[in-house]
């Protein structure tokens, strides 16, 4: 293939790759981005393998069809629930690439005989997509951890945790500037020590991060690995990489953005790592006060049998009981007897954004009776009976009123405020973040224990019966 051609073909890639991700904004035309950007993706990989300099096709070719067959088996096997988790382990490919590329690009002898600017700005591509890389790689397999659960996901904090981190920085720069001087290999004891303090911060850096705030930390490591790739496009002169890579790094940061304004956060403390217990974690969590009480599938009927308006509020435990079916069953139900039925969904309810939207809208569920947190939040007082259906962090009132608490600041479903609160939920544990709730206790909540989709399949018995 000609290099014409092949610009051609990479222009062509990155204008679907742009149309792939303004089709993903919303429900209705995701599929078609989705489209997009499989199509863009094949031409991308189409036209580097068969481009000039490129030998050994049949090996690359029989390492895409293994690869593929593994992505594939994966794919299909992958909860939903489990999804952040594959996402966050994706992105440390995107590092470990990264860093791969920076060490085979270092060490090619071909850039050995580069001169003057040409041979500082290589350094420079080098050493910075090797240290964006190595942060990403270690940092989203800690991430993955704890979305996991093997890594506990309470945050990680120790005093002068942020002077350690400017320390490392300094001597990372220190380090690069000597690299920069150095000819042939000689650099390579700079570039490992780098490689070393790059993977220490991406650990130190996710693991200062409390488990409420880990959604913007999923987006912020899908921001860093597209830079990483842009960094790795560089390194091998490939504009279509850099390109690429640019659109991943600034629509995950844009994400990033969206997300500290929903839950409150600052988004420079996110990018530094470690705002796990701020913005203000102050004193003594408040004990619990009050006393819990628990109704029967039957009970919880004849409440919503007498309710006007019913609002739903879903959450993690939605989508690991598969509930949302028999949910839109109920709502069905409810709404031929006349009842204003809605759902509210809070911007970080399960385990990834959107996580409630997609499951509802697989089970039909009608999008106009589908309604974010800011507009449903003032009918709160009005609503006869809010269901809180597999959710938690996300309804928790420490978040307005405890400063001592993790996720104290962050908006939440204030579904206090209603004449009834029913919680279904299998227990008394707590939330992702590990925090108590105490709207358990509350005088006007009730539970209902169970797990979520066999507690509807017996309400609705009874709303039938
Ligand atoms: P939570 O994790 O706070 O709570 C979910 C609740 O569901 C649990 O308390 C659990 O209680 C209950 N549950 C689990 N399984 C079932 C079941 N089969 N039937 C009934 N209940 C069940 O979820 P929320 O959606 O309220 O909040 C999301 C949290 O996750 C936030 O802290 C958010 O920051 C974080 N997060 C969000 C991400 C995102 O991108 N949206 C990504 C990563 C984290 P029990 O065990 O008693 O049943």
């Amino acid at each position: 293939m000609t290099i014409g051609i092949q610009t051609a073909a990479y222009l062509f890639a990155s204008i679907l790759f742009i149309l792939s991700l303004g089709g993903l904004s919303s429900q209705e035309s995701a599929k078609r981005g989705v489209f997009y950007g499989i199509i863009g993706m094949a031409i991308a990989i189409l036209a580097t393998v068969l481009g000039e300099g490129v030998s050994g096709q049949v090996y690359i070719i029989a390492a895409i069809a293994i690869a593929s067959v593994i992505g594939l088996m994966l794919a299909r096997k992958v909860e939903m629930t489990a999804m952040p988790q594959l996402v966050a382990i994706l992105h440390s490919f995107v590092g470990l690439a990264a860093v791969l590329v920076g060490f085979g690009s270092y060490l090619d002898p071909k850039t050995h005989t580069l001169e003057g600017a040409e041979h500082i700005i290589h350094l420079t591509e080098v050493y910075i997509g090797i240290f964006i890389g190595a942060i990403t790689f270690t940092g989203s397999i800690i991430a993955w951890g704890k979305l996991e659960g093997k890594v506990r996901s309470k945050a990680l904090l120790y005093p002068g945790r942020h002077a350690v981190n400017i320390v490392l920085i300094i001597i990372c720069v220190v380090l690069g500037v000597l690299f920069a001087q150095q000819h042939g290999t000689s650099g390579l004891p700079h570039l490992l020590i780098m490689t070393a303090i790059a993977s220490f911060i991406g650990v130190m850096l996710v693991m200062a991060i409390g488990g409420g705030d880990m959604p913007v930390v999923v987006s912020m490591l899908n921001s860093y690995s597209g830079w990483a790739a842009s960094a790795a496009g560089f390194m091998l002169g490939n504009d279509l990489l850099i390109v690429t890579g640019a659109l991943v790094g600034s629509s995950g940061a844009i994400l990033s953005i969206h997300m500290c304004k929903a839950m409150n956060r600052s988004f420079f403390s996110v990018i530094l790592g470690g705002f796990g217990n701020a913005p203000a974690a102050k004193g003594e969590a408040k004990a619990m006060e009050g006393e819990v009480t628990a109704l029967n599938h039957e009970e919880v009927a004849v409440l919503l049998k007498e309710a006007k308006s019913v609002v739903i509020v879903p959450g993690y435990g939605m989508a690991v009981a598969k509930a949302q079916y028999p949910i839109y069953e109920m709502v069905q139900v409810l709404r031929k007897e006349g009842k204003n039925v809605r759902f509210a969904i809070h911007p970080v309810a399960g385990r990834l954004p959107g996580h409630m939207n997609v499951l509802l809208a697989e089970a039909s569920v009608p999008y106009d009776i589908v309604l974010e947190m800011d507009e449903i939040n003032d009918d709160m007082p009005d609503t006869d009976v809010v269901m809180v259906i597999g959710a938690n962090d996300v309804v928790n009132p420490s978040a307005q009123d405890d400063p001592a608490s993790s996720i104290y600041g962050m908006p939440v479903i204030e579904v206090w405020k209603a004449e009834k609160v029913i919680i279904m939920k299998r227990s008394m544990s707590a939330g992702y973040s590990g925090e108590d709730n105490p709207l358990f206790y509350k005088q006007n909540s009730e539970m209902l224990y169970g797990d979520a989709k066999d507690s509807v399949i017996k309400i609705l018995d009874y709303l039938r019966g």
